[in-house]
């Protein structure tokens, strides 16, 4: 069998990503190799795909038990003799396992870090031959990584006990220059192969909103998906996570919360009913995070902003592992941003470090955090494309206009709302500089409420000069000026509206403001980047109900079984024979043996009752 034998038959791709075969083909040739390569990039193939061609066994040190799970799961799913050694195992169950490896029964062994140099396991690595070492999220090497793992450190010294050394191969997604250093230096790689793939994720849409009410836009937001597309939604502090959880199961959105003050029991059983479709959202705070392979997710929401883009980046890029449309939307909302600032000026205290820092270093790493924070705050703030902003940030050339992100899609959409802003500006100006955005926006909307009269405020110039607007329709005009520094808010208990540093202009000077205005869908649409073809979305959901069933049955969650990019390429092709069932990507022979009769059963009875056009007919 060779490489590209490999992957058709285990797991049904005809050809390699950009980056996986330059690995591939280095660990075939016994070099050590170091593939540093985005979420969803498909790391796992460039190891595993070699442990299936070479004659030993490949043994994976990987940092959590769920990783672990989650990928030998689908290993098996996919005929691959695999298995695990850590602590979820009970002695007796991990001594039949080692006895089973000696015997040959497994191709690929994950491991965990603090297994590797007790004396069982150097026994049984004596005894085998080990024809390859990979290293998952090779990061968690360094201290200067979001995951430090200090058993990552014993991997070195595990090396040097084998008796040969085998080949070792490192991934990551982290991109600093910091942490690719350690990498090489602290796992002791001998002049690896190293591959460096880009850092964009094409099929990720981002978008920053502003709403008013975070909850109500949730909620408008999550309708603009479809009722089985599952994601996530990061909060901020453990509170914020309890709160939007209960609000989305009331209102009848099947949710479930992570956070680090959760019993551990809950947290892993939320996660599992996340993995299994059983929830369709989790709500969560930055500790739900690398255990996270599901490759479908097709959101994540940011009811607040993170404190960096290492971050975001990161766990937004959690959305969209299988290659098909996902969407990152971040909700912004200046308090966060103090939120954030009240963080960074009670971190690095004496107090929470193994290491007291002196004074010096903590303002240094302060200072460091409060650059990144403004980075972040850019992002928020900025007019210009996301995906690009996001790319330069980590030193990426790309082009100024990605076309698939919030930014870029309502660019020519905008409108000139200058006079509206000098409306809005001089309202605030002749109130004396004195109210918050409600009465504002009542005021220039002309509203007839006993609290205007009492205040006089129906009698001032402005009354009623955007009598043709909503309220809302002020408060994101507001909004708007907010950010363009044309007015400012400030940060007391009642929240006023001033004049900003930029109003000037606007006032006296005739600079043009633009404004985009957020069309409402009324009815679930699936806007653009998630857009599925709509003529066989009947045969999809008979194909996700075959696919759920089958998965029931074996316990697995149902992406094992087939991701939705497979599930999507059967709507497209459908194919009525096992042959051209086999061409289907995700396709390999072992899934084809097991599930193949059933989905062609599923496909031939929705090609019944819509007879397709005959080829070469129009
Ligand atoms: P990473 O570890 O880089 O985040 P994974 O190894 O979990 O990514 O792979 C992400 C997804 O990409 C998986 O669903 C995997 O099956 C898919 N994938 C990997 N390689 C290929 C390929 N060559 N063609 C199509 N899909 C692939
Ligand atoms: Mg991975």
């Amino acid at each position: 069998m060779d490489k590209y034998e490999a992957l058709k038959t285990y797991f049904g791709y005809d050809s390699f990503r950009p980056g996986q075969e330059a690995l591939v083909d280095a660990i075939l040739q016994k070099k050590d190799a170091f593939g540093i390569m985005p979420t969803g990039a498909g790391k796992s193939l460039c190891y595993q795909v070699p442990a299936l061609l070479l004659s030993g066994i490949t043994l994976v040190v990987s940092p959590l038990i769920s990783l672990m799970q989650d990928q030998v799961r689908a290993l098996i799913a996919a005929g691959v003799p695999a298995a695990y050694f850590n602590s979820s195992l009970t002695l007796r169950q991990y001594r039949r396992a080692l006895e089973n490896a000696v015997h040959g029964q497994y191709k690929i062994i994950y491991v965990a870090p603090e297994r590797l140099l007790t004396a069982n396991f150097l026994d049984f690595t004596a005894r085998v031959e080990i024809s390859l070492v990979a290293v998952d999220e090779a990061h968690c090497v360094s201290q200067w990584g979001q995951d430090f793992r200090p058993s990552y450190l014993m991997i070195p010294t595990f090396l040097e006990k084998l008796p040969h050394r085998p080949p070792v191969a490192a991934f990551t997604a982290t991109a600093t220059e910091a942490v690719q250093k350690d990498v090489v230096s602290l796992l002791k790689l001998r002049a690896p192969v190293q591959v460096v793939t880009g850092f964009d994720r094409q099929n990720l849409f981002y978008e920053v909103r502003r709403p008013d009410r975070k909850k109500d836009e949730l909620l408008h937001v999550l309708s603009s998906f479809s009722k089985t597309d599952s994601g996530i939604v990061y909060c901020a502090t453990r509170s914020t996570v309890e709160e939007i959880c209960s609000f989305l199961t009331e209102q009848g959105i099947s949710a479930a919360p992570y956070h680090a003050g959760l019993p551990q029991e809950t947290r892993s059983a939320n996660q599992q009913a996340f993995l299994f479709d059983r929830v369709r959202v989790i709500v969560a705070t930055n500790a739900f995070g690398m255990g996270i392979d599901k490759p479908d997710v097709r959101f994540v929401i940011h009811y607040n902003m993170p404190k960096d883009l290492e971050s975001y980046y990161q766990e937004a890029g959690r959305a969209g592992r299988d290659g098909m449309p996902a969407q990152c939307i971040l909700f912004y909302d200046a308090r966060d941003l103090h939120l954030n600032r009240f963080f960074i000026s009670v971190s690095h205290n004496q107090d929470d470090a193994d290491a007291p820092l002196d004074e010096e270093a903590q303002e240094r790493l302060r200072a460091r955090d409060y650059a990144r924070l403004s980075k972040m705050t850019g992002y928020c703030m900025t007019d210009g494309c996301l995906r690009h902003y996001i790319l330069q940030y980590f030193g990426e050339e790309s082009p100024l206009s990605c076309q698939n992100c919030g930014n870029c899609k309502r660019r020519g959409r905008e409108k000139d709302m200058t006079v509206d802003a000098q409306k809005i500006l001089s309202c605030v100006k002749r109130t004396g500089e004195r109210f918050g955005t409600a009465i504002i926006a009542e005021v220039l909307h002309g509203s007839k409420t006993a609290r205007l009269e009492r205040m006089g405020l129906t009698r001032n110039r402005t009354y009623g000069l955007l009598k043709d607007l909503t309220i809302p329709e002020i408060r994101a005009r507001i909004e708007r000026l907010l950010v363009l520094g044309c007015l400012t808010r400030t940060d007391s208990d009642y929240p006023i509206l001033q004049l900003g540093p930029h109003a000037r202009g606007v006032l006296f000077e005739n600079e043009k403001v633009f404004f985009y205005e957020e069309r409402r869908r009324k009815r679930a649409s699936r806007e653009g980047a998630n857009a599925q073809p709509a003529e066989n979305g009947e045969l999809f959901e008979s194909l996700r109900a075959l696919r759920a069933k089958i998965a029931k049955k074996q316990s697995v969650p149902a992406y094992v079984v087939f991701t939705d990019a497979t599930l999507h390429a059967l709507c497209e092709r459908l194919p009525q024979t096992r042959q051209a069932l086999l061409q289907v990507p995700g396709m390999g022979e072992r899934k084809l043996a097991r599930y193949g009769d059933a989905f062609l059963a599923c496909i031939r009875a929705y090609c019944e009752k819509h007879p397709q056009p005959a080829a070469g007919s129009s």
